[in-house]
């Protein structure tokens, strides 16, 4: 689709000047600007402000707002009015999102803006059932002591470009449930949006200042959020380097800070296993979303005895994947997000090469314009390689033979990482005991899919700190006060 076909609405929202929302006011559009370019033609569609130091401009309307002290109730119905909003402009939002990150549009309105969707109203839901406890003392004297659940003040949510509006919604339900004010900073590669998402918060009511965007990179407007003295808390979602980056900038000011990082999730696929289900689920869990995903299960180990069949299966599943525009109704994948990520894909199936994989599929760009890469599968290797060592982030599949069970567990649980698992069998004791031996903050049994707003995800290992989704994730955004009374 060309760009003089898209909706009224989403062109007119292209064609306008973006800039930062601080204090209820857009503003700051700044001289230097970023270009937003489409990642399947590589032509520019518009731009954003480039915040640095203007984030200390925000500072007034960290404090003395009304949020925290506004009727829990009331907090519930406004994200609910958000949510209610950002169906109401779902197809908006889905043809930004998919020119923005290159989706397919099917994808972006039924997994992404959805699933924006569902965060604010499973979040609001959490809003007026914040409660503290009551203690039985044993201090000397006659008390009554309880605790306040309070939040703990400014939040600064960094999100990135994988799928952005839905990390900026499960990050803004539970910080604004909580009581928190927040400033979102979205991807410099993806902010269009976060940039529509304010707008529906301040049209479904939001007071003033309690919600903030700041676009800009990572290095500036990013790094000048973690080390600012008057954020009190970080909650990031990107790569482990940047977490480590954020957390000796939150040092400053000791910032409560939650890290939702990178994986090399393991997939286990035993003899016994269901292989009708299994092979197209573990091929899809790497390659959907081009393989931009914090979970995609990227080390897939397969019983000596099913390997070829699995491994064979896998390279009929990429080659059947459509890889194309995310205008393209048939699209299944579509681009990588820039040329920056396609270099880095390109390199890391490049090494495998080298360090002795078999690339049984894929492994090349797709055409010259955009970012398209192939779904890959590179068999035979081994848990030195590199491509089985670091995150990719692109659609490649590492496949890797073992014998025994123990032998197996003790493969995927070498790793840095520790995010997400899965382990395919029909014997469901061996899944379980699997399960309890995986060291990451999420296991899958005879499935991928482990995603649900009540079902806490976050790593173990070097894949972060904190949890996010569920009650885990509004605590978060709480603090502890106890009170004792003398009687
Ligand atoms: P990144 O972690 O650098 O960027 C994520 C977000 O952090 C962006 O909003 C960015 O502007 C911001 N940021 C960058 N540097 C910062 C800093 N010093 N202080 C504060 N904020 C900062 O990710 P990237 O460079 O865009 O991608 C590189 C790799 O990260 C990818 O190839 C992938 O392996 C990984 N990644 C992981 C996830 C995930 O969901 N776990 C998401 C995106 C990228």
């Amino acid at each position: 689709m060309s760009r003089r076909q898209l909706p009224a609405n989403v062109q007119a929202f292209l064609d306008r000047e973006h800039t930062l929302l601080v204090g209820g006011r857009w503003q700051g559009a700044g001289t230097e600007r970023i270009d937003v370019i489409n990642p399947a033609d590589g032509e520019r569609i518009a731009s954003i402000a480039n915040a640095s130091r203007e984030v200390t401009a925000a500072r007034d309307a960290f404090t003395g707002g009304p949020w925290r002290s506004t009727a829990p109730a009331e907090r519930a119905a406004l994200l609910r009015r958000a949510a209610a909003l950002v169906e109401a402009n779902a197809e908006e939002l889905a043809y930004l999102e998919t020119l923005d990150n290159g989706k397919p549009l099917a994808i972006s309105r039924s997994v992404d803006v959805g699933a924006a969707v569902g965060a604010l109203n499973y979040f609001a839901g959490w809003a007026d059932k914040i409660h503290g406890t009551t203690h039985n003392v044993s201090m000397p004297g006659e008390h009554h002591a309880f605790t306040l659940r309070e939040p703990v003040g400014v939040a600064a949510l960094i999100v990135p470009w994988n799928y952005p509006i839905v990390m900026a919604a499960m990050k803004l339900g539970p910080a604004l449930a909580a009581g928190c004010t927040c400033i979102l900073k979205p991807a410099e590669d993806t902010s269009l949006t976060a940039i529509r998402l304010c707008e529906l918060f301040m049209e479904a009511g939001l007071p003033d200042g309690v919600l903030n965007l700041v676009t800009g990179y990572g290095h500036t407007a990013g790094a000048a959020l973690a080390e600012h003295p008057d954020v009190d808390k970080v909650a990031f979602t990107g790569s482990t380097a940047t977490g480590k980056a954020i957390v000796r900038a939150a040092a400053g000011n000791l910032k409560k800070v939650t890290l939702e990082l990178g994986g090399k999730s393991p997939n286990i696929i035993l003899a016994d296993a269901d292989l009708e289900k299994a092979i197209p689920a573990a091929a899809m869990a790497v390659f959907f979303n081009a393989g931009q995903t914090c979970t995609a299960a990227t080390r897939v180990y397969v019983q000596n005895a099913i390997y070829d069949q699995v491994v064979e299966g896998l390279a009929e599943v990429a080659k059947n994947t459509k890889v194309a525009h995310g205008f393209d109704p048939d699209a299944v994948i579509g681009p990588l997000i820039s040329a920056r990520q396609l270099e880095r894909v390109q390199g890391y199936v490049d090494r495998g090469r080298q360090e002795g994989g078999e690339v049984v599929y894929g492994g090349a760009q797709i055409g010259v314009a955009g970012y398209f890469f192939q779904p890959t599968v590179i068999g035979e290797t081994r848990n030195d390689m590199t491509i089985v060592r670091e995150e990719i982030f692109g659609p490649v599949i590492a496949a890797q033979r073992f014998d025994s069970i123990e032998e197996v567990v003790a493969l995927a649980n070498d790793s840095t990482y520790g995010l997400s698992s899965s382990v395919w069998t029909q014997n469901i004791s061996h899944g379980h005991r699997i399960a309890r031996e995986l060291v990451t903050g999420q296991v899958g049994i005879n499935t991928a899919m482990v995603a649900d707003w009540d079902l806490p995800v976050g790593g173990y290992r070097q894949s972060g700190w904190g949890r996010e989704n569920g009650f885990d994730a509004v605590e978060n955004y709480l603090q502890t006060k106890a009170v004792a009374v003398a009687l």
